[in-house]
């Protein structure tokens, strides 16, 4: 076990067209909640510590599509998919379609620690949640307005069918990979799904090797996008194998593995809209995107990078204000 490993942590608040203000409060929001993650690795916290931290920033900021603000289903209300992976032990918990639990990634978490199972699904879910003494938070409280328009917008120009729909839509979702100062691996991913879906929907976020992996040999991995684009084509796990098998990086996987998809997928009910985060055994933060924006954020030697359009990478300085509020100091 190495523990001279530089901490890193990189988190996505989905691939998506941010429209309005929303991309300013992506952008804010990852920065925030990969500085949340990073405070927990620079005090010698683990990857999986890190990752839950963030994936709860994200999940209690309504700019994205996990916890509080997920989209509704066809029926008006919240299912909520969340993922957390070790990639020391390969131990995974995860839960599907649960409600009225405010962050999710948490109940992943005791899935993974409390059990012997990997993944739990609507009300086996909240059974356990009630088990384990998680405070209920009603949905009609991660409800948003905005939400309710989405819905009721989509389905006046769609119809109430909306069947054969695959346009691109809230994908929002929110996700992390870290490394830790010993060199373990974790990923997260927690999301409400997309506007409109069936009751008992469930794509690909949830999924291990599906909508992220984690292996301290290879890297980890968190995807987000259509889920039904990505779980056709394993889109974590491809990227995990061109990494271990045909000696990819992280990034060259990456991208491979996402045009891969565009192409195979080109005839099959699928937006192909996608985008992934990942940190390799090596501990550099990647990302990659096959959508107008995607917003990003990493954290690395006291730096923060972000951006969400094509191109774009901000550099800062994390520090803190006195009452520990974070800022970034943007450099030059
Ligand atoms: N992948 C998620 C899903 O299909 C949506 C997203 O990434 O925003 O449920």
């Amino acid at each position: 076990m190495s523990t001279n490993v530089e901490p890193a942590i990189i988190v996505h608040g989905g691939a998506v067209v941010f429209p309005g203000d929303k991309k300013d409060k992506a952008s804010e929001g990852t920065k925030k909640a990969a500085s949340k993650g990073y405070h927990v690795l620079t005090k010698g916290g683990s990857a999986l510590d890190a990752v839950q931290a963030a994936i709860c920033v994200l999940e209690d900021n309504p700019a994205f599509d996990a916890g509080t603000g997920s989209p509704l289903t066809s029926e008006g209300d919240i299912e909520m998919d969340a993922v957390i992976m070790d990639g020391r032990t390969l131990n995974t918990g995860a839960v599907a379609a649960v409600k009225n639990v405010k962050n999710p990634i948490v109940l992943a978490r005791m899935v993974m620690d409390q059990t012997q199972h990997c993944l739990l699904v609507g009300q086996g879910a909240n059974k356990f949640a009630d088990e384990q003494n998680v405070p209920k938070e009603p949905n009609e409280n991660l409800i948003t307005e905005e939400n309710k328009e989405k819905l009721e917008k989509y389905k006046n120009s769609y119809g109430e069918a909306a069947e054969n729909d695959f346009s691109a839509r809230d994908h929002d979702t929110v996700g992390a990979v870290a490394i830790d100062k010993e060199g373990n691996i974790a990923f997260g991913t927690s999301t409400g799904g997309i506007t409109n879906k069936r009751p008992g929907r469930v794509g690909d976020s949830p999924i291990a090797g599906i909508g992220g992996y984690a292996d301290n040999n290879v890297g980890g991995i968190s995807c987000t996008g259509h889920g039904e684009s990505i779980t056709r084509v394993a889109l974590a796990y491809d990227i995990i194998s061109l990494m271990k098998y045909s000696n990819k990086s992280t990034q060259e996987a990456a991208d491979y593995a996402l045009a891969k998809m565009k192409e195979k997928l080109r005839n099959a009910k699928a937006n192909l809209e996608a985008g992934v985060i990942g940190i390799g055994k090596d501990g550099n933060p990647v990302y990659s995107f096959k959508t107008k924006q995607m917003a990003w954020a990493w954290a690395k030697n006291g730096k923060l990078h972000n951006g969400v359009n094509f191109g774009e990478n901000n550099t800062y300085t994390i520090t803190t204000d006195a009452n520990g509020e974070y800022k970034f100091d943007k450099d030059e």
